[in-house]
């Protein structure tokens, strides 16, 4: 039982509290990291507090699924979360708990990399089919599930790196049309800004490793939904298949998580400064944040989100080479996969995060860099960008 109203408190009130409760022991504010792999039972087939083994359930893990459960539902006793060791075990537990083979999933056409490798080389030759699609494009998403029968409908918005902003809730109107569920990548815009269980989703994925860590110190993800058989089946994936997150990346994200909506607020701040200075400048051909308002996707952006999210991709009309060498001449942002973190991130997609999409229809123009725009000062952060594109 949590000492917070669940029902009526604000966001950051749950992010601080949900899953904390005072430790029993030594009244410890911060509950202590529970490492033990194994828990001793009263006698045989009797379990003193419900835990026997680390795989299965932890106490560090518990609190941080409370946690998360608690954001994304708004009230954490509806809501089901699952964390795992890392965004694309958590992915790989909800297909396997949501889909059989021969299943098909119809999943956007710039989701991030690793998931569309995941569908393509790991679920395709275990014979779980795919279509990519534009979700922007609601005719072209009706068209795929109308082919034929669809397990899921897969939709990440905002999309990386690309910025594009499907609408939640028309998809999850279309899908449960089609008997389909409606999973939604939520790692970029995160539960402060979007809730997409409350514009009808079906679940949610995270990679935690990003804003909801907040710290790039640690790798994991988390599933979210709802749905209680559906929820059963996820969490006998984590326990069957194993690919739960350690008591210590529990504790970071956690940790991180007290903090989202203050990070968020500023990352939000600094982005949309950035993409307003960015469209100014002369060498730039296009920029991409649904915080501007010529942004193809900046109503519905309004309409399903709190903020625009941290995240700016901008292409350059000098072209390929220029671009290279723009994304190895800041110092402020660093050269780094990743995004989400305090600190600002660039990051050139068609070389890095996104080379295995390299020659698919996912492929990303070589005239583009994505920033993570951190918490830093915005002076700093502009003067940076400023002389690294000097004589663009
Ligand atoms: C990073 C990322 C993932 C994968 O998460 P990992 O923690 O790296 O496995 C999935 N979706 C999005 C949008 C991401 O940015």
């Amino acid at each position: 039982m949590s000492f917070i109203d669940k029902h009526n408190s604000g966001f950051n009130t749950r992010a601080v509290h949900t899953g904390q409760e005072l430790d029993p022991v030594y009244g410890a504010v911060v509950p202590p990291i529970h490492l033990s792999s194994t828990y001793a039972p009263e006698a045989i087939g009797k379990l003193r507090k419900g835990y026997d083994y680390g795989r299965g359930t932890n106490p560090t893990r518990d609190a941080l699924q409370d946690q998360i459960a608690g954001l994304e539902t708004g009230h954490s006793d509806t809501g089901f979360a699952y964390t795992f060791s890392s965004g694309l075990a958590a992915e790989t537990a909800l297909l396997m708990a949501a889909c059989q083979p021969g299943d098909r999933v119809v999943v956007g056409n710039d989701v991030y990399g690793g998931t569309y490798r995941l569908l393509e080389k790991v679920l395709g030759p275990w014979n779980l089919q795919h279509q990519v699609v534009d979700m922007s494009d609601l005719d072209q998403v009706r068209n795929a599930l109308a082919t034929g029968k669809t397990r899921v409908l897969w939709v990440e918005t905002p999309t990386n790196p690309m910025m594009k902003i499907a609408d939640i809730a028309a998809l999850a109107q279309l899908a449960h049309e089609y008997d389909t569920l409606l999973v939604v990548d939520n790692t970029f815009a995160t539960p402060y800004l979007q809730l997409p269980l409350k514009l009808g989703a079906d679940v949610v994925v995270h990679s935690t490793t990003k804003y909801m860590g907040g710290h790039s110190d640690t790798i994991g993800g988390a599933v979210v939904t709802e749905n209680e058989a559906l929820a059963q089946a996820i969490n006998f994936q984590q326990f069957a298949a194993g690919a739960s997150n350690s008591p210590m990346d529990s504790y970071l994200v956690t940790r991180g998580l007290k903090t989202l909506g203050v990070r968020m607020d500023r990352h939000v701040q600094n982005a949309q400064a950035i993409s307003q200075w960015l469209v100014e400048h002369p060498g730039v051909e296009k920029v991409h944040y649904p915080g501007l308002e010529d942004h193809p996707g900046y109503e519905i952006a309004k309409k399903q989100m709190t903020g625009f999210g941290g995240m700016v991709s901008v292409q350059f009309k000098a072209g390929v080479e220029a671009t290279r060498k723009v994304a190895e001449s800041t110092h402020v942002f660093r050269l780094a996969e990743s995004l989400g973190g305090v600190e600002s991130l660039l990051n050139y997609p068609t070389a890095m995060t996104h080379a295995s999409v390299e020659g698919t229809e996912l492929a990303v123009p070589g005239n583009l860099i994505r920033l993570s725009v951190g918490i830093e000062d915005i002076d700093d952060l502009i003067g940076d960008l400023d002389q690294a594109l000097k004589g663009l």
